[in-house]
């Protein structure tokens, strides 16, 4: 019979395959800088989160009062949204470079050097 195999994540800094239940260990033993920073992206993303649920919670009470929560809590929702991913992707470009810098392949290094 054919071994199972399971689904496979390719690690987004060295490019290696790690089961998914091994995923977050992968990160956290050989990216620890990047675990770090993805534990202070979903504390973030939360933070982000709870307050737009509060923000809404006002907005239904208060609607009659201001209009103009309708408009500032969709800004409010997408704006930090679209800075966190951008500030994820620039954190993860970040981490990839330092990764190739410090763990070059010999014959890489040779090429460069030449
Ligand atoms: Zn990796």
């Amino acid at each position: 019979m054919f071994p199972l195999r399971l689904p496979r994540h390719k690690c987004r800094i060295c490019g290696v395959e790690v089961e998914y239940s091994q995923v977050k260990v992968h990160y956290q033993t050989t990216h620890p800088e990047y675990g770090k920073w993805g534990r202070q992206l979903h504390m973030l993303m939360w933070l982000v989160l709870g307050s737009g649920v509060a923000l809404v919670i006002v907005d239904l009470l208060y609607r009659s009062l201001n209009q103009i929560l309708q408009y500032i809590i969709p800004a409010y929702l997408l704006g930090p949204c679209f800075l966190l991913i951008g500030l994820h992707v620039r954190k993860l470009i970040a981490f990839r470079d330092a990764w190739e810098k410090t763990h070059l392949l010999p014959n890489e290094k040779r090429t460069e050097e030449s």
